[in-house]
């Protein structure tokens, strides 16, 4: 036995602990002693110890729910105000923010438009608009005030959480996690806005250890997770599908290519195809009128062709797909559906998100708080307090 095994233990223990705490929402001792296998005596010293650090309450339980049982057990619970965390999207024209406590529960979030083109500003505008808050909140939620924030980034983000290159800003080689660290006092990750998508898919929604997201907002980004942790492959690039090309000599791409899936299939596109169809009509009038014409006919079409690809390279179990549109025209995912008929390719599902447009910035909050607690997944499925 080597020298540290008890303290890794220990660590270890307190992982499958809060893991296992957070899932059940409200839970006695001798439930997490016998869901962890644990014994007793562990599972009270652990206990000891989140009392102690606050991040854990005990309480009797509501006298209505023992009525039948006799002696009233102790539930424990996560200490929703004990603390919070913020999850950012920075997009093209504005950044969406979101803070959320450490049950899971969204308690403030917001769009602010972009007032700058490039990232220095924009760090200093995010600076500027989050400071007052987080002095606010910190007071509200004690003893930890805030625990950590993610930034999601509509490009590619390195290994080391550098901004390696977003196509729509241009913006190359940055590296804004230190300034941020800095001005707000806590762990900072920078990260892909389609990473950050599924995992929040994964923590609010579809607790399943391999999934697929597909966002088709402005671009088209691609999250996965797998065996429970976000993809990210060689050097943190995975999931650039949106760049994949469906025509060889296709448009002129901001990436240098030509041809690249989402100038066809985001839904930036669709919208400007359909604008550019019926400029008198507002958007869901132009979808009614187009439903079996070609401009929908094209983008689902376009949309198809990449997910083949996609469940050929990659033999899915679930994906989800998540835009505005989509999210809203059920019959969209059945006509693509249709279209994936090769008998080469197998999936279980395809489906749209019920996250919507806030799935970034949930992720990215959610996953600050998983870092937070040190743990490998965190499970928020079973909360009803969600997405109001
Ligand atoms: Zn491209």
């Amino acid at each position: 036995m080597k020298t540290g095994d008890a303290s890794y233990i220990k660590q270890l223990n307190r992982k499958i602990l809060i893991e296992e705490i957070i899932k059940n929402i409200s839970l006695s001792r001798s439930d997490l002693a016998r869901i962890t296998g644990l014994n007793k005596a562990t599972v009270s010293a652990q206990v000891n110890d989140f009392l102690q650090e606050q991040i854990v309450i005990e309480e009797y339980e509501s006298a209505s729910a023992s009525i039948n049982r006799g002696r009233r057990p102790i539930i424990l619970e996560i200490n929703g105000k004990a603390g919070y965390s913020i999850g950012v999207d920075i997009d093209a024209t504005h950044f969406s923010v979101l803070f959320m406590n450490l049950k899971g529960v969204t308690f403030d979030k917001f769009h602010i438009e972009i007032q700058f083109d490039n990232l220095v500003n924009v760090t200093n505008q995010l600076i500027q608009t989050l400071t007052p808050l987080i002095d606010k909140y910190n007071e509200m939620y004690q003893p930890l005030g805030l625990v950590g924030m993610s930034i999601g980034i509509h490009g590619i983000v390195n290994n080391q959480e550098e901004i390696i290159f977003t196509p729509k800003q241009e913006w190359s080689n940055i590296n804004m996690k230190s300034q941020l660290e800095e001005a707000f006092e806590t762990s900072v990750y920078i990260d892909n806005n389609a990473n950050l998508s599924v995992f929040a898919e994964q923590v609010f929604d579809e607790h399943i250890s391999d999934l697929f997201c597909i966002t088709l907002y402005s671009g088209i980004g691609l999250g996965i997770v797998s065996e429970n942790k976000i993809y990210r492959g060689y050097q943190g690039f995975a999931g650039e599908i949106g760049h994949m090309i469906v025509e060889s000599h296709g448009l002129q791409c901001a990436c240098g290519n030509k041809g690249c899936w989402e100038l066809y299939a985001s839904e930036r596109a669709l919208l400007e195809a359909l604008q550019k169809r019926h400029p008198t009509l507002s958007i869901e009038e132009a979808i009614k009128t187009e439903t079996n014409g070609k401009v929908i006919h094209d983008y689902l079409e376009y949309l198809a062709v990449g997910l083949n690809n996609i469940i050929n390279i990659f033999n899915p179990e679930k994906i989800i797909l998540n835009g505005a549109i989509i999210n809203g025209n059920s019959p969209f995912i059945t006509d693509i559906t249709g279209r994936l008929k090769s008998k080469m390719n197998n999936y279980r599902e395809i489906r749209a998100s019920k996250l919507g447009e806030y799935s970034c910035v949930l992720g990215g909050a959610a996953f600050a708080i998983k870092n937070f607690f040190g743990i490998d997944t965190i499970d928020f499925t079973a909360y009803d307090n969600l997405i109001k």
